[in-house]
Parts: C-alpha cells; structure tokens; sequence
C-alpha cells in the first residue's frame, strides 16, 4: 500500500506539470451555442484503480446527462486532426489512449492534441491482439514502453501522459491489473463502445452512439479517431448531445490544479440495452444492431498481428496520412478492428444474452456477464 500511494503521488506531482488545460463552458470563441466541457474531474489511482461500468464495478461519478468522451488508437494525423477540429468548434476536451507506434509515426500529432488541453493516456505500443495471452514481462513491457514513447514526445512541450491506460481490446488479466495498480496506473475501460471498428457506415455509428448513450443516461464513450465512420459522425453527435442536455465532463490527473477529485460510483449491473422502455430509445433511422443469432463469418486479418518492423523507424511526414495508405496500418483490417478478430474470441451473441452486438474476447465477456 506504501508503495502504491508512494507511486501514486510521484505521478501526481509529474502530472502537475502538464500545462494546465483551459476549459471553456463559459465561452467558445466563435459559436455562441457550444456544446462545451461543463465540468473537470481529477481521476486518483488510489480511489478509482479501475474504472468503466463495461469491466468493473466502479466509474468515475456522473450525474445524469454527463458524459465522458475517450479516443482509441490513434493518433493519425488525417483523423484525429478532423476528431481535433470537430472538438475544438464545440470547446469540448476528451481524452486519447494513445497507441506507442503510432505516437512515433505521428509525434507532431499527439503533441497538437495535448497542447489543445485534451487529456493523454496509453494504450500500449503495438496494440497485441490477444492481450492477456502473451507473456507477463512482454505485458509489462507493452505497458511501460507504451508510457515512456508518450512520455519523450509530450515532455518536449513539458507534458506527461495522465496515468491511465487501456487494454488493447479491454483484454485483462488480474496480474496485469495489479501490475497497473502498483505503479499507480488506473486500468481504464469505459461504459459503451460505438461499434466504429467494425466498418459501419457513419450513420450507424451515430445511432448506436446515441441508443447507448440514451440506455444509460449517462456515461463515458469509447470511440476510435483512426475511424473515418466516427470523424463523420461527431460533429452530428456533440450536436445532438447539446440539443438533448447532455453535458461533457473532462477526466484529468490527479494533481491538476483547482480541479476537484471524481467520486467513484459503483455499480453491480450493466443495463441490458434489450430492456430498456421503448420510450427511452431515441428515434432511428435503422436498426441499431443487425444482430445475428450465430456468429457471421469474419474474414480473418491477413496478419493479424503486425511486427514492430511494420512500424516506421523514425518520424515521419504527418500531412496527408491516412489508414487506408498508411504503412503503419498495413493489414487490411484496422488496428482497431483487429483487437477483436482473434481466432479464439469470436464468440456468438444471443440478444438476451448481451447488451452489445460486438464480439467481444472471451474475458470481457464474462466481465459482463458478472457485471449484469
Ligand atoms: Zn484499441
């Protein structure tokens, strides 16, 4: 315990460093009618080890109507800069789990998304498939060399990544856990996915964003920005948050000047999506979940998991990226896509049986089902 609370206020003092980001509910320069970040909370590892309601049973308190917007996977530079802008005109900050490799292809970017006051996590360097399957020490080094690529490119404006990371497919094991907690680190998950991974048409990601969200009243979203399908949709989305009185807080570390600390809220059951009151529903175009009975075939990644080789070895021009052409992303499904292909994972869904249409890896299926 000494050790975690030692761990804990080292990282405290070094998140007190980061520039203290500006948060404009009061005003957003050039649109009057912002959606605008309503409230700032300090996230503290010691109270709030592991958070979102789709694994644990604890969250960052939320009132009604607030919620939390997180970005995986990135950055890359054509859809996060477009992520970036979107948030920028409705004075919104979110936060971005930033993936190792892709921080060193795209330093420029991450440091653009720091210096506009959003909050920077980790997701680790390559991104594995298969998180909980690989070795204890090539974990352990995923995690720690996933901070320290962050860290050596946020330090170059004196900036550090806020102690939070999120398993590549929320794929954890409890050792890995406790390896976070030790060092102060809180597992992050979240309360909803958008389904964005899985190649749906911005439409249908706005609907199932909404349908969540509106399930739950409340919560934190986890979204990619290395999505085309997303940076389509977010500017309708914080649009229609603001019209329905949705209002978005912002996580921070600990230690971030004259910002109050989050209550942890618990809970012990994930609202199955399958019964909520019709009326709760917002209206749809189309189906949110086409919801197969057994699982449809999915066409397996080439290569599934990409060798750090496939990185690029130094920085690189970031103008002009894109996933579809990016070497970073040469398999011909998406990073973020990939996280949930893994051979033994495709588990089939029953509509009664889960509260999302995703096929989750066989671990964060049985958090659920615990959960609910
Ligand atoms: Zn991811």
């Amino acid at each position: 315990m000494k050790c975690l609370l030692a761990s804990a206020a080292a990282v405290s003092i070094v998140a007190s460093l980061a520039a203290g980001p500006t948060y404009a509910s009061e005003e957003c320069p050039g649109n009057p009618d912002a959606l605008g970040t309503s409230r700032v909370v300090a996230v503290d590892p010691a109270t709030l080890p592991r958070v979102g309601f789709m694994q644990y049973k604890e969250m960052v308190e939320l009132k009604p109507k607030e919620v939390i917007l997180t970005f995986d996977d990135g950055p890359l530079t054509k859809t996060t800069s477009a992520v970036l802008e979107t948030l920028r005109k409705e004075c919104v900050k979110a936060t971005f789990f930033i993936v190792g490799r892709m921080a060193k292809a795209y330093p420029a970017m991450l440091r653009q998304v720091a210096a506009e006051g959003h909050s920077i996590a980790t997701h680790s360097v390559t991104h594995p498939l298969i998180f909980p399957k690989q070795s204890f020490d090539k974990g352990k080094k995923e995690i720690d060399d996933g901070f320290t690529i962050v860290n050596e490119i946020l330090a170059q404006d004196g900036r550090q990544a806020a102690p939070w990371f999120r398993f590549p497919g929320l794929g954890r094991t409890a050792a890995f856990e406790k390896y976070l907690a030790e060092r102060g680190i809180v597992a992050m998950s979240a309360d909803f996915p958008i389904d964005d991974w899985l190649h749906r048409s911005a439409d249908q990601v706005y609907n199932i964003a909404l349908a969540r969200l509106e399930a739950n009243g409340k919560g934190m979203f986890l979204m990619h920005d290395i999505q085309p399908s997303t940076v389509a949709m977010l500017p309708r989305l914080l649009r229609t948050l603001k019209e329905r009185g949705y209002k978005v807080v912002h996580m921070v570390p600990l230690g971030t000047p004259n910002v109050e600390v989050a209550q942890a809220e618990t809970r012990v059951r994930v609202p199955s999506m399958a019964k909520q009151p019709a009326t709760s529903a917002p209206p749809l175009s189309q189906p949110v979940m086409p919801m197969p009975v057994t699982a449809p075939p999915i066409p397996k990644p080439a290569n599934p998991v990409l060798p750090e080789s496939a990185a690029p070895a130094g920085p690189r021009a970031d103008a002009g990226a894109a996933a579809a052409s990016d070497p970073v992303l040469t398999s011909s499904v998406p990073l973020a896509s990939q996280e949930l292909l893994g051979r033994d994972n495709i588990v089939p869904l029953r509509r009664d049986e889960m509260p999302f249409s995703v096929f989750w890896p066989s671990q964060v299926m049985q958090d659920l089902r615990v959960l609910r």
